[in-house]
């Protein structure tokens, strides 16, 4: 393949597309190497447009970590807007790297990131426009690895046809053991072609490697697996996420990009802890990171310092899955507010969970006067919900810490909200209607002011595979939808509240797709398929996507087979059923998965799980399955100037 820039051609493409500043490249920090110094080259593909693709954390980490490394380069791709695809398929222009512009086919690995399942489509696109065959059994020595990491990739059996390999787990230390064998195979020759080296990187240990291809899969008459059973003797019946133990030692991203075109987030983002251990049986996010792995606060001090001082960003945002729940966000939050008095930089927090927000939080994140968005999410309307998703938050701590906002300033809160989770009823998602009237009272009366408001958000909620409720039965769009209108009709219903209350909402036939394409097995890899070559692109955005298309494609695609749409979303699974990623193991026990399903939906009411960084372990299985623990604080520092230096620097 030739390695030169595509850019002379690509460039006279570009006035005819929108937003084409977001295919040029040339960001503060980024890296672009020479192609020749390095024997192992990575292609990272974030597979959506670069204003979401840009700020991911994963792909961020990753770029930084394999090109500080001799003899390894990485550039970025991001599937580019269907206006441009078309004018590259016209031009033979290829999918091309916005580091150096370089053609993807040409590097060793296309690593691909899926955040969401509604992201297969632009793979498909991206491979396509790369001249890599779809296939991975179509694909010779000549083609890039296409390797997929990501939440999504823990079920990436709709995609089996299309990857090489998956990796499980964090990716640090993944990535640059996977080069090693890259580099060893092509060093010696590449023996065994292909398979020689995919059969290499089953066996890395550090790697957590599953190649789809080395597993066959079986069904029976009424379309349930049978078996899934490896097909070489030199690949293990299960494999395991890889776990980064001490995430101190991987203080990334150091120099985060800075965008060059308008992104979702402008920040400088530190992973404060990862995994989450409180229990919410819809998160799959908090299930297959477990267990909780703290930075301490002097890493997160220092990154903060170097982060904000390598890109100028004037918002710092504490990530984690529930980030006021690091042993020491106060102490975090106070000195970092400490450093930036008289300054335009800011803290920000994600989501937050009601209970574990305070007074001191609200007043360091509001501290130079910013107050950007505060969102809490307690997902369910009713306190019988809150329970059966294990999320235990009365509606008194909601009015607590709502008040406790709006009384340190903030005129906007939003809340989160699920519908259609098991057991739900209408009466469940109306008591969201009452909840938020309730939330305006208690602000009114806490700032004295009538301006405030309170938004309302609501999805439709997806039941995810390695969660307790891998086995639920998805809720019906049809029955989604009835309800959300309902909670509309409610919520304007009164006039005292109907202006101070927003209402947001996203209807339940994208979220039907996305549990297809979520608990879907290799079956769904022919639908994906159709989809696509009717059109199929940007899943993930209404203006793009189509329920009819998705629908008809799924009923041809599965046309004579046991199964369809109905099938594999808002059908209940048994327990003795086997589940298209029970291979995949992310270290929770079935068994334990099996009973936090059955506390959820016993009538006597569910039963709750505590939080086992507060409470003694209940064994879900991850720490021994994986040779981990909990590392949690308090580590009893505190962060000073000296340490922070770069940033009083920058004043
Ligand atoms: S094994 Fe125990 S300590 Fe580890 S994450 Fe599970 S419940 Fe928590």
């Amino acid at each position: 393949m030739p390695v030169e820039s595509v850019y002379p051609t690509l460039e006279s493409l570009l006035p005819r597309v929108r937003k084409p500043v977001q295919y040029v490249g040339g960001e503060v920090n980024s890296i672009v190497k020479d192609w020749d110094s390095a024997d192992v080259r990575w292609a990272l593909l974030y597979p959506d447009v670069y204003e979401v693709g840009l700020p991911n954390q994963g792909i961020q980490i990753l770029y930084e970590v394999l090109n500080e490394r001799e003899g390894v380069l990485a550039e970025r791709t991001y599937s580019v807007w269907p206006d441009l695809e078309a004018l590259m398929r016209e031009a033979a222009v290829p999918q091309f790297t916005v580091d150096a512009h370089r053609p993807v086919g040409a590097f060793d690995v296309l690593g691909v990131s899926f955040s969401t399942e509604l992201g297969y489509t632009n793979l498909l696109t991206a491979l396509d426009l790369a001249g890599i065959p779809i296939f991975s059994n179509e694909r010779t020595s000549a083609h890039p690895l296409v390797i997929a990491g990501g939440h999504a990739a823990f079920n990436p059996e709709p995609v089996a046809d299309f990857l090489d390999a998956v990796v499980l787990g964090d990716g640090e230390q993944a990535a640059l053991a996977i080069t090693d064998v890259i580099r060893d195979w092509k060093r010696e020759g590449q023996p065994g072609g292909r398979d020689g080296l995919l059969l290499r990187l089953c066996g890395s240990r550090l790697a957590a490697v599953y190649v789809p291809r080395f597993y066959d899969v079986t069904y029976h008459a009424d379309g349930r697996i049978s078996n899934v059973r490896p097909n070489r003797a030199e690949v293990p019946p299960s494999v395991s996420k890889h776990t980064v133990l001490d995430l101190d030692e991987w203080p990334y991203p150091r120099a985060p990009l800075v965008p060059v075109a308008e992104t979702v987030h402008e920040r400088y983002s530190v992973e404060i802890f990862r995994g989450c251990t409180r229990g919410c049986r819809f998160c799959q996010a908090g299930m297959i990171t477990r267990p909780v792995r703290e930075r301490s606060i002097t890493t997160v001090g220092s990154m903060v310092a170097k982060g904000v001082a390598a890109s100028g960003f004037a918002e710092v945002g504490l990530l984690s899955l529930s980030s006021a729940d690091h042993s020491e966000i106060n102490e975090i939050a106070v000195d970092l507010a400490d450093c930036y008095e008289g300054t335009s930089t800011g803290l920000s927090l994600p989501s937050t969970r009601v209970d574990a927000f305070n007074v001191t939080l609200a007043n360091e994140l509001s501290r130079n006067g910013r107050r950007s968005g505060l969102t809490f999410a307690p997902e369910g309307g009713s306190e019988r919900m809150r329970k059966v998703i294990n999320k235990m938050v009365t509606e008194d701590d909601l009015i607590r810490t709502v008040s406790t906002a709006y009384a340190s300033g903030w005129r906007q809160v939003k809340l989160y909200f699920m519908c259609g989770l098991p057991t739900e009823t209408d009466e469940d998602v109306l008591a969201i209607a009452s909840l938020a009237r309730r939330v305006i009272e208690a602000g009114r009366q806490a700032s004295g002011r009538r301006d405030i408001r309170c938004t309302v958000s609501i999805g439709a909620f997806v039941p995810k595979p390695h969660t307790p409720f891998q086995w639920a039965a998805q809720c019906p769009p049809d029955v989604v939808d009835a309800r959300l209108h309902q909670l509309a009709v409610a919520l304007r219903a009164d006039r005292a509240y109907g202006k101070a209350i927003g209402y947001r909402y996203h209807d339940g036939k994208p979220a039907l797709i996305e549990g297809l394409l979520s608990r879907g097995d290799r079956r769904v890899g022919e639908v994906i398929l159709a989809a696509w070559r009717d059109g199929a692109r940007f899943d993930g955005w209404s203006e793009y996507f189509s329920f009819e298309r998705w629908a008809r494609c799924a009923e041809s695609a599965l046309a004579g087979k046991p199964v369809d749409l109905a099938w594999y979303t808002t059908r209940e699974r048994d327990y003795s059923e086997v589940l298209p990623w029970d291979h995949l193991d992310a270290g929770l026990d079935r068994d334990w998965l099996w009973q936090d399903w059955q506390d959820s939906i016993t009538p006597e009411g569910a039963a709750e799980v505590e939080d086992c960084r507060w409470t003694p372990c209940y064994e879900c299985g991850v720490c021994s399955a994986m040779g981990t623990e909990i590392q949690v604080g308090p580590t009893g520092e505190r962060l000073d100037g000296k340490r922070l230096l770069p940033l009083q620097v920058l004043r």
